[in-house]
């Protein structure tokens, strides 16, 4: 995780001067009231799709192997996640991701379209790709969530592979962990300290990739994926599944996504509000600066360590976001470019740790 977060930095560092005019004319699109596209705006956009931080470069590539064809949105962001899903460097999500202080990789996914039909699994274990387990809730059930063994469950039934998630650079990560940990993993353990302040993965031990896309057709739909917070206690959930903290999307309005610490997103059904508050006439970036200012407000002390970002495209395409702390960036991509990476607004503008 450091050493993508320092790869994070340098590349922000570089950020060209066309990559920030660019970001600009992305805030400059035209702005919508009520849902409709203001005087002068396009009904339809051009097909784009959006991620957070850096690896969502890669993931937008490939979500655009679809979208560049004239594909499906849910078919673009499905397939775009998978790929920081199955890269082992990345500690945050699917394979090689962090595991919970227990030593169980336990991973929250979930998927929308832009007619509400939305599926997600949480805290399941030994399935590389739970997006795809998500999109098979949303798809083949009556359900929108399954968790833990039963999510497990569905999945062997639906043809997915067993497998060992926790690889041998996350094991030792945890065992480092161990050493300095303020609590320990519980089985086989007197020691039932769950910290009650704090958040156990640290300022940099978690992320997440949310995707939004909207395709050549005007179709919107989102993604999102984690293995959560590093070192977290067994059973946690985070927002990443929560259908209106971690992802939501209206096909009336637009699309948002978090990354950072779940709870707080849950706390204030995040994503949701960025929607609704996108639904009432603001940009997505004024609208995911809101529902980051919601959280800082309730929590104005915790906030000064804590990250939350928000990311939001509208139906035009319009992209904006927000974060607590300095550092979150987010990737889009379309025909113009596919490899862009902007830096996010925040409340604070210099790292904290
Ligand atoms: N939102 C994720 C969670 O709380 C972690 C992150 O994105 O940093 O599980």
């Amino acid at each position: 995780m450091s050493d993508r977060r320092r790869f994070l930095k340098g590349s922000l560092l570089g950020v060209s001067a066309s990559m920030l005019a660019w970001g600009g004319k992305l805030a400059a699109a035209p702005a919508t009231r009520g849902g409709q596209p203001a005087a002068g705006g396009t009904a339809k956009a051009a097909a784009r799709v959006v991620s957070t931080w850096d690896f969502g470069v890669a993931a937008n590539q490939a979500a655009w192997t679809i979208l560049g064809k004239g594909g499906h949105a849910l078919d673009a962001v499905e397939t775009g996640v998978q790929v920081p899903e199955s890269d082992l460097k990345n500690h945050s999500v699917g394979k090689g991701g962090y595991p919970d202080r227990d030593g169980h990789v336990t991973l929250d996914a979930s998927i929308m379209d832009a007619d509400g039909n939305c599926g997600a699994v949480a805290a399941i274990e030994h399935i590389e790709h739970p997006i795809s387990v998500a999109r098979r809730v949303m798809e083949r059930t009556p359900h929108v969530l399954l968790v833990g063994e039963g999510a497990l469950q569905f999945a062997l039934e639906q043809g997915f592979r067993k497998q060992d998630l926790l690889t041998p650079e996350a094991e030792k990560a945890w065992h480092e962990w161990q050493k300095t940990a303020r609590y320990k993993p519980s089985i086989n353990s007197e020691v039932h300290d769950y910290g009650s302040t704090g958040m156990p993965g640290g300022a940099h031990n978690h992320d997440t990739i949310g995707m939004l896309a909207i395709d050549a057709n005007g179709r919107l739909a989102g993604a999102c994926t984690t293995s959560g917070m590093a070192w977290k206690m067994r059973g946690r959930v985070g927002d990443s599944p929560i259908i209106g903290a971690g992802l939501y999307v209206d096909g009336e309005v637009g699309g948002a996504t978090s990354t950072g610490v779940g709870e707080e997103v849950i706390r204030n059904a995040g994503s949701f509000l960025v929607v609704e508050l996108m639904r009432q006439g603001r940009s997505p970036q004024e609208a995911c600066k809101e529902a980051v200012m919601r959280i800082v407000k309730r929590r104005r002390e915790a906030s000064k360590t804590i990250q939350v970002g928000f990311l939001a495209m509208n139906r035009e395409g319009e992209v904006g976001a927000y974060a607590i702390q300095h550092g979150f960036a987010y990737a889009v991509c379309d025909a113009q470019k596919q490899d862009g990476l902007i830096p996010s607004q925040s409340v604070y503008t210099t790292s904290y740790s």
